[in-house]
């Protein structure tokens, strides 16, 4: 017996529902990629990329996931044996640390711990000890994936400045991008990255790099570089150069489209909407903490993302059957906890292409399946967020 037809809902925090337009966007044949068309769809992407992150500096697109942009930040910047420091809230900026000193840098991680985020007065610390300026680059992410922590990024930034140390800051936006305020110039960002299949609705397999006049002068000097990830190489006047190669033409079409849907909500629509969306599932999962079996992962309520929940489960419950009844049951994928937390949490995302019906149809499925799971809960968690749209979302 199931309750499950038609289209399966994906509610994991990437891939995430792409709407039908970018899927649609998709079917078409392939362009010349010398052409004056491919050469325009470049441009515009290119220019629309630099305007989401905030910056006047410029972005690059590669045909790669987050993991590959990472690496493209890294090789660019760094030479071998630099020391960097990454700031811990979770799965994220440790695995961008992980890349790293695979390639060679001498990588510090600043502990933090799963359930905060990174505390901007520590970084701030760590960075006037470092006197003589050896750490030359600090790694942390805008939305850690994997503990559903939001860091304040433009705070971070400000206790960089005022240590008054010279290492470039490189923010990881693969998780929040379109989904959350993001000021790559006005935060003092150096470097920022981020990926197509999150908030930006695509398919997965693109990925950028956002880049500011700091960080290309570090560039010139890196020693890390190589061929396919190199922003001096993406300068050269042929076209197919800003792939390294052949264009990713169809994901191009894809981008295109989200990114016109998204201007034609208007950015700070599209913010707002996530922040009201994401406020339903907290008013939700407030009410179903009171049963002490589940809780926020993130104790801080000023530090819970607006693009996912991981949401807790004491250990007598476990969350991959509350999952796997959601997926066979019901037809609503929910991620798993990863990392730290794997057998220990689960997660709903709310990123990108979502709406109200998904959003309380995605808690709706969660409560069914703690009714049929016999998993202790506070009842009312879905009226709870139905409250909440109905006195925020005005007549
Ligand atoms: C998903 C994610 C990544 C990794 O992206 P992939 O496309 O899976 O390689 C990196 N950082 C954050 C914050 C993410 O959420």
């Amino acid at each position: 017996m199931a309750v499950r037809a038609g289209r399966e809902f994906l509610a994991i925090p990437g891939p995430t529902t792409m709407p039908d337009e970018v899927l649609r966007a998709m079917h078409r044949p392939a362009l010349d990629i010398y052409s004056e068309e491919m050469v325009q769809l470049s441009d515009g992407l290119l220019r629309d990329l630099s305007r989401l992150f905030a910056t006047k500096g410029k972005s690059y697109i590669y045909i790669a996931n987050g993991h590959g942009a990472w690496e493209a930040v890294l090789s660019n910047v760094l030479s071998r044996g630099d020391k960097i420091l990454v700031l811990e809230s979770g799965r994220f900026a440790v695995g961008w640390g992980n890349a790293a000193a695979a390639m060679g840098a001498d990588v510090e991680v600043l502990q933090g711990d799963w359930r905060r985020a990174v505390r901007p007065a520590d970084v701030e610390a760590r960075l006037r000890q470092d006197k003589d300026h050896k750490i030359k680059a600090i790694l942390v992410v805008q939305v850690d994936t994997a503990s559903a922590a939001y860091n304040d990024i433009e705070a971070i930034g400000k206790a960089i400045k005022s240590s008054g140390h010279p290492a470039l800051y490189l923010v990881d936006t693969v998780a929040s991008l379109g989904c959350m305020p993001f000021e790559m110039d006005a935060w003092g960002i150096d470097v920022a990255m981020s990926g197509s299949q999150k908030g930006l609705m695509t398919p997965p397999g693109l990925s950028f790099c956002a880049v500011n006049d700091r960080a290309q002068q570090v560039h010139k000097k890196a020693n890390l570089r190589t061929p396919y990830w190199d922003w001096t190489e993406r300068e050269g006047t042929e076209h197919y150069r800003k792939y390294g190669g052949t264009a990713p033409i169809h994901l191009l079409f894809a981008l295109r489209q989200a990114i016109d849907m998204i201007d034609e909500e208007g950015l700070e629509n599209v913010f707002l909407r996530h922040r009201l969306l994401a406020e339903a599932v907290r008013c939700a999962v407030s009410v179903w903490a009171e049963g002490q079996v589940l809780g926020f992962n993130i104790t801080e309520a000023s530090e819970r993302a607006n693009t996912v929940t991981t949401v807790l489960m004491a250990d007598s419950h476990d969350p991959v059957a509350l999952q796997r009844y959601c997926k066979e049951k019901c037809g609503v994928v929910l991620g798993v906890g990863i990392g730290d937390l794997a057998g220990q949490a689960f997660r709903i995302a709310h990123m990108g292409h979502v709406n109200a019906p998904m959003i309380l149809g995605t808690l709706g499925v969660i409560e069914v399946a703690l009714q049929a799971l016999g998993v202790p809960h506070g009842k009312g968690g879905v009226e709870a967020a139905i409250g909440w749209l109905g006195d925020n979302v005005p007549a």
